[in-house]
C-alpha cells in the first residue's frame, strides 16, 4: 500500500485568521428579522444574549478575522487536526477514487464543537461575563462549552434534554468534570420550564424547550450570556479553521478534491470545512462539487421550505431566513441527535439557494452501514452524524468503481462515537428503523412557519 496515510501540519501552520465567506458571495444573505416589528434585528436586540465581539462577527463583512492569541493557545491542545488518506477504505470498496477525511475527533471532547466553544468563552470572559448558559441534547455541545469555560474561568450552566440526561449519563459526567452545572430540561428553575412541567409533569424535554430555559436565565442576569453551538454566522466562521488547514494539507498531498461531502445538522462542521474551498471555487482556482448530507428523517435542505422561521420551538428567537421544516417539527428519534434540528444555518441555506452547494438526504441504516465499513477499515468509529457524510462518500466511491473515474473525495469526519456506542448496538442488533417521511407529515409541519 503505497503513499502517505496522515498529513500533519506543524503548530506554526495553524491558521491565524477565520475566513468569512460573506464578502465573496454574489449576494449577501437576508438578515434576521425582529418577530414583532418585521425589521432587521440590531445589535441592541442581541446584547442581552451575546458579547459585543460575537455580535460584530455575526454581521461582519470583513473577509478575515484574526484569531486571538489566547484562543490559538487553547486550539494548540489538538490543532492542527490530521487529514487522513483512507487507503484501507478505498481498498475495501475496490474503488479507483482517492478518499480523504479531515478528523475533528482529536479534540478534548471528541468533535469539532470546541473550535467555536473556545472563542465564544474567550470573548465572553474578556467582556466581563461571569456565567455562560446553554442547552444540549446528547451532550456534544454541552461538553465543549464546559471545557471552554474551564479554560477561561467562566461558570457554565447547561440545560440538558431530560431524555438524554436520564439515558446517557457519560456526557453529563464529562460536563461536571469540567466544572459545569447540569440541569435536566424541563426544570423548575425557569418560567419556561415550570410552564411545561405544569402541563406535562413527565415531559422528556426537547432542544427547543432547553433553549428557552438557557435563554431565559441569560436574559434575566446582567452578568450572564448565552452560547449557541451551530446555525449562527459566527459559529460557522470559527469552524473555518478546519477547511483552512485542509487546504494546506491537500498541498502537502499534491492533490485537490473533486467532491467534498459533509453532514449538516445546523451547518457548522460542513460550513467550516467547505467555505475555504468555496472561496477557491468562487475565485476559479478549483471546481469541486460540494454536497451537504442530511438525515432522511430531518430533511431541511432537500424537502424544507426556504422561509423566515423561528430558531426555537417556543418562538423566542429572531426570525431566520433558512431551509426549515417548521419550528414545531419533531423529527423521528434517530440516533444522529446532532442532525435533528428543524432549520439550517441561514448562511448555508443562502449558499444552497445560490446553487453553490447541493444536498442529499440519506436514511440512517445506510449511514450506519457506511460507519461500520469505515470503522472496520480505518479503525475510527464515526459519530452517528458523520456516518451520513460517509454514506455519500461510499456512494460516490462506488460510482467511481463503475465508471473507472479516479475522483478525489474529501469528507468531514467531525467526531467519534465513543459516547454514542448504543447507536451502533441498535444497528448491529438489526433494530434500527427508517420510517418514510410522507408529504403529509411535512405539510402539517409547514403550517407552523410564520407567513411573511
Ligand atoms: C453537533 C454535531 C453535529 C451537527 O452540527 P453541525 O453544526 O451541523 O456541525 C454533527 N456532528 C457532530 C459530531 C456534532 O457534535
Amino acid at each position: 500500500m503505497a503513499g502517505r496515510t496522515k498529513f500533519i501540519l506543524d503548530e506554526a501552520d495553524m491558521p491565524t485568521a477565520w475566513y468569512n465567506v460573506v464578502p465573496d458571495l454574489p449576494e449577501p444573505p437576508p438578515p434576521p428579522l425582529h418577530p414583532g416589528t418585521g425589521e432587521p434585528v440590531g445589535p441592541d436586540d442581541l446584547a442581552p444574549l451575546f458579547p459585543q465581539a460575537l455580535i460584530a462577527q455575526e454581521v461582519s463583512t470583513e473577509r478575515y478575522i484574526p484569531i486571538p492569541d489566547e484562543v490559538q493557545e487553547v486550539y494548540r491542545l489538538w490543532r492542527p487536526s490530521p487529514l487522513f488518506r483512507a487507503h484501507r477504505l478505498e481498498k475495501a470498496l475496490g474503488t479507483p477514487a482517492r478518499i480523504y477525511y479531515k478528523y475533528e475527533g482529536v479534540s478534548p471532547v471528541g468533535s469539532h464543537k470546541p473550535n467555536t466553544a473556545v472563542p465564544q468563552a474567550f470573548y465572553n470572559a474578556q467582556e466581563g461575563v461571569r456565567l455562560l448558559t446553554t442547552e444540549t441534547g446528547a451532550g456534544q455541545w454541552g461538553s465543549a462549552i464546559a471545557f471552554a469555560c474551564a479554560q477561561f474561568g467562566l461558570e457554565c450552566e447547561v440545560w440538558q434534554v431530560r431524555a438524554s440526561y436520564d439515558q446517557k449519563p457519560y456526557r453529563k459526567i464529562m460536563m461536571e468534570t469540567f466544572g459545569a452545572t447540569v440541569h435536566p430540561s424541563p426544570s423548575d428553575l425557569t418560567e419556561a420550564g415550570r410552564a411545561i412541567l405544569a402541563a406535562h409533569p413527565d415531559s422528556t424535554g426537547s432542544l427547543g424547550i432547553a433553549i428557552s430555559e438557557a435563554v431565559e436565565k441569560a436574559a434575566a442576569n446582567p452578568d450572564a450570556r448565552y452560547a449557541l453551538g451551530s446555525v449562527l454566522n459566527h459559529v460557522l466562521l470559527h469552524q473555518t479553521v478546519i477547511g483552512e488547514e485542509a487546504i494546506k494539507q491537500f498541498e502537502m498531498a499534491g492533490d485537490s478534491p473533486d467532491v467534498i461531502v459533509g453532514c449538516t445538522g445546523g451547518g457548522s462542521n460542513f460550513g467550516g470545512l467547505v467555505f475555504p474551498f468555496l472561496r477557491e471555487k468562487l475565485a476559479g482556482r478549483i471546481s469541486p462539487t460540494i454536497r451537504a448530507v442530511e438525515p432522511a428523517a430531518c430533511p431541511s435542505l432537500t424537502r424544507g421550505k426556504y422561509a423566515y422561521d423561528f430558531g426555537d420551538t417556543a418562538g423566542l428567537t429572531p426570525l431566520l431566513k433558512m431551509h426549515t421544516l417548521g419550528h414545531d417539527f419533531i423529527p423521528d428519534p434517530i440516533h444522529a441527535g446532532g442532525l435533528r434540528y428543524h432549520g439550517m444555518s441561514p448562511l448555508l441555506s443562502h449558499i444552497v439557494e445560490l446553487g453553490l452547494v447541493d444536498a442529499v438526504a440519506i436514511g440512517q441504516n445506510e449511514c450506519f452501514a457506511a460507519g461500520v465499513r469505515f470503522a472496520r477499515s480505518e479503525g475510527i468509529i464515526p459519530a452517528p452524524e458523520p456516518t451520513h457524510a460517509l454514506a455519500e462518500c461510499v456512494r460516490e466511491a462506488l460510482r467511481c468503481k463503475e465508471t473507472g473515474e479516479e475522483k478525489v473525495i474529501l469528507t468531514a469526519l467531525c467526531g467519534h462515537a465513543h459516547l454514542d456506542l448504543p447507536a451502533y448496538a441498535s444497528y448491529l442488533a438489526g433494530d434500527m428503523v427508517d420510517r418514510e417521511l410522507t408529504d403529509e407529515d411535512l405539510v402539517a409541519a409547514f403550517d407552523t412557519i410564520p407567513t411573511r
